[in-house]
Formats: C-alpha cells, sequence, structure tokens
C-alpha cells in the first residue's frame, strides 16, 4: 500500500477511541495517525542515507517482530505503572502499526515471521520475484482501494468537522 496507511488508520483510530471511551481530540486522533505510518518512516532515512537497500521493507523497521518486542516493553512499563491512558494508548499505536503491515501483505509482502523466516508473506509482487506478479500497479485492484479509502476519509473528515465531534 502506497497512500492508504493514513486513511486507513483514520478509521480504525475513530474506531478505537470511540470503543475505548478516549476524547475524539487531535492528541488521540494524531497518535494512532502517526502510528499508522510508523513503518514508512525508514523511506526517509533510506532516501537520505542509504541507497543500497532496495526495499525499505527489508529494514528492520518493516519486521513485525520489532514492534512485538516494542509491544512487549510497552506492556511491562504498564505492568509497573497500570495507568488506564497508558494501555489504551499502547493498544492505539500497536494496533495501527498491525493494520500498516496488514495492508501492506497483499503488494510486495512484509517479513512476517523474521528472524525464523527471511522471506516476504505477500499475495502479489511478494518480495517482488514471488506471487503473481502484476506489471502495472495503478491498474491493480489493490490501487483503486487505497483511492476509495482517502475519498471515504475525506468524506468522514467532512461529515465529523461539521458535527462539530473534535474536542481541544
Ligand atoms: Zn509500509
Amino acid at each position: 500500500m502506497l497512500i492508504g496507511h493514513l486513511p486507513a488508520g483514520y478509521f480504525l483510530t475513530r474506531y478505537l477511541i470511540k470503543k475505548n471511551k478516549l476524547p475524539l481530540n487531535i492528541w488521540w486522533l494524531g497518535l494512532g495517525l502517526i502510528a499508522s505510518i510508523l513503518p514508512d518512516f525508514d523511506i526517509a532515512y533510506i532516501v537520505f542515507h542509504d541507497t543500497t537497500v532496495s526495499s525499505h521493507r527489508n529494514y528492520f523497521t518493516d519486521y513485525p517482530f520489532f514492534y512485538l518486542l516494542a509491544f512487549l516493553m510497552a506492556l511491562l512499563v504498564y505492568f509497573f505503572n497500570k495507568k488506564k491512558w497508558l494501555i489504551k494508548g499502547i493498544y492505539l499505536i500497536f494496533a495501527n502499526v498491525l493494520l500498516h503491515f496488514l495492508l501492506d501483505t497483499p503488494f510486495v509482502g512484509i517479513k512476517w515471521l523474521w528472524p525464523v523466516y527471511n522471506k516476504f508473506i505477500g499475495i502479489y509482487n511478494a518480495g517482488f520475484t514471488g506471487g503473481f506478479l502484476v506489471g502495472n500497479y495503478f491498474t491493480h485492484w489493490y490501487w483503486y482501494l487505497e483511492i476509495a479509502l482517502w475519498l471515504a476519509a475525506i468524506t468522514a473528515v467532512i461529515i465529523s468537522y461539521k458535527k462539530g465531534e473534535l474536542k481541544n
């Protein structure tokens, strides 16, 4: 997924904010949105510092294992500091990261089983040489799904804004 992480993260974050009875404000919304694109922050690093990596998904920041460790560490922090907002924040962040990986799985894939298995697990163009090969992504249904996500999210934001839902 190229551009759809943010709108998908918006819907998940809105859902979790409601479900966990958190205030719908810029902080909780922002936290979820940042987490939804967190695994892709490495793109900036690779572009500016390291051009030898073929895909940013080869970087450890795109390995679910890395986030699993971070999740367990966060739970440990919560264990010693049992604040309700803390556990809700932890779930908000890692649910969005998980969604990111799920959305990246169909195309190119994700190294779900690293370090046990060092290959991309995906459906289309997995690791660029495996899976069902698609020549032009921009004529594929998954690309249209990304556009649809944006249209749906923009509509939802406008409706939410008109209702005045966002609190300070
Ligand atoms: Zn990604």
